[in-house]
């Protein structure tokens, strides 16, 4: 038997995330993921940076698994722009089709069909 899942079968949204761990908690089920790169683009002025301020970790919902909760537990990063012509000093990394700034909730939710849509055997 082997423990690593295989990459193939991580839901879509999850494959441009390395996932670490999976775990059981009562209040769900937790997705430890953090973002596989060395840089970011900032939002502002596009240009990448490798200058990270800070690391923390976001929670976001994704769609639950039948009756339980899915939660991705993402670390996310906070780099410096380093472009001194930007008006933003700092930004953070964002995944595409799973994070959006300040958003909970991973995003967009209609291109995921939930598993009630899903004909039942
Ligand atoms: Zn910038």
């Amino acid at each position: 038997m082997q423990d690593q899942q295989p990459v193939g079968v991580l839901p879509r949204h999850l494959r441009q995330v390395r996932v670490e761990r999976v775990e059981d908690w009562p209040d769900g089920v937790h997705i430890h993921a953090k973002i596989d790169t060395d840089e970011a683009a900032c939002p502002a002025c596009q240009a990448t940076s490798r200058s990270v301020r800070e690391r923390y970790q976001r929670r976001l919902a994704d769609t639950p698994l039948g009756a339980t909760p899915v939660w991705i537990l993402l670390q996310v990063r906070r780099f410096n722009c380093l472009n001194t012509a930007c008006s933003k000093r700092t930004f953070a990394e964002q995944v595409p089709d799973l994070t959006v700034p300040r958003g909970r909730r991973r995003q967009p939710r209609a291109a995921f069909p939930s598993l009630a849509e899903v004909p039942h055997r």
